[in-house]
């Protein structure tokens, strides 16, 4: 579908909780509990996503909080992925447990992974937010082995607490066939209002690093890659560059409410409206119609939700 600035609509991101396991420094408030019992089922999910793809909406990415801890994860890839229209299933997780799980999920229909990783050093990465670096890594092997390609690594460079490990993170896209993308800092949730913020493109300054052409129209990752590497790093600048005029996305969160631009508090309950197709069509038609041009970060526009409970 397209909305009322042109640009077409294709891919909704789906929160399936607000809870995680980790605490990111800037992500997880403790302002509200949130509770299982508010999420969307897998027979909801299935009809809200049935209607999206009715609107052309062909990929689905499933996010949270941590969708992990759903553990009907694999009855909701598999229905996601066998909805008719639905091209690509692919979910973004931290990947605490995922070993254990990978090979189901793969086999439910989910065909690919972005991978949060902040840290490459074991104590600083469970300092930071209180998980097992050592399960990512087994984690990234595993989706490696299973062709789950292209693989996306995402960091979020914060002065003074990693931005020191780039080296490490771009021998990582030298050493393996990894997307390494460096997420610059927004201003949403705990760290919104200081000045952490690292301009990745530093990084590129005496690099021979030549631009990788986009994998889709609207990637938000500008990418790089040179002699001797067999992966590539990235570089998202949602706020530096932001990337607004392409934006091919909505979001719908764990309860069921759909928001059109991660950066606007504007939502539209869709939850109420499941079991009338017409009505569920409706709303979401409305929502997207409303989406806006841009981001106004840098009017100082700040969401009042932060990131886990938009779903990232
Ligand atoms: N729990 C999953 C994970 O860790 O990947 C999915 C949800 S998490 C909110 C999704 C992504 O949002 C993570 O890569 C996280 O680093 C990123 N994120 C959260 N808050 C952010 C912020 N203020 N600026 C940039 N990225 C942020």
């Amino acid at each position: 579908m397209k909305d009322r600035f042109g640009r077409t609509i294709d891919y909704v991101r789906l929160s399936l909780t607000s809870r995680c396991n980790l605490r990111c420094p800037y992500c997880y408030g403790e302002e509200i509990k949130p509770e299982p019992a508010d999420e969307l089922r897998p027979d909801e999910i299935a009809e809200i996503v049935s209607v999206l793809a009715e609107l052309d909406i062909q990929k689905v990415r499933l996010s949270g909080g941590e969708p992990l801890l759903r553990p009907d994860l694999e009855e909701i890839i598999s229905a996601v992925s066998k909805t008719r229209g639905i091209r690509e299933t692919v979910m973004t997780t931290n990947a605490q447990g995922l070993t254990q799980r990978l090979r189901a999920l793969r086999n439910a229909g989910l065909i690919r992974l972005n991978i949060s990783l902040d840290s490459l050093q074991t104590e600083r990465y469970r300092n930071m937010n209180g998980g097992s670096l050592e399960e990512v890594l087994s984690s990234v092997d595993m989706a490696l082995a299973l062709d789950m390609l292209p693989l996306k690594i995402n960091c979020v460079l914060l002065g003074g607490i990693n931005d020191d490990e780039i080296e490490e993170f771009i021998n990582m896209a030298r050493e393996r066939p990894l997307q390494i993308r460096f997420i610059e800092l927004m201003p949403i949730g705990k760290l919104s209002g200081q000045d952490w913020r690292r301009d990745p493109a530093e990084i590129l300054k005496s690099r021979e690093l030549k631009p990788v052409k986009a994998e889709y129209p609207g990637q938000p990752a500008q990418c790089w890659s040179g002699p001797g590497f067999r992966g590539s790093i990235g570089f998202i600048r949602a706020f530096s560059d932001p990337f607004c005029r392409n934006c091919n996305r909505i979001r719908i969160s764990s309860e069921g409410r759909i928001r059109p631009c991660l950066a606007d508090d504007t939502e539209w309950d869709i939850r109420s409206a499941i079991g009338n197709p017409a009505r569920l069509r409706e709303i979401i038609m409305t929502a997207m119609e409303g989406k806006p041009e841009r981001h106004r970060f840098s009017e100082g526009c700040i969401p009042s939700k932060f990131m886990y409970r938009i779903g990232g």
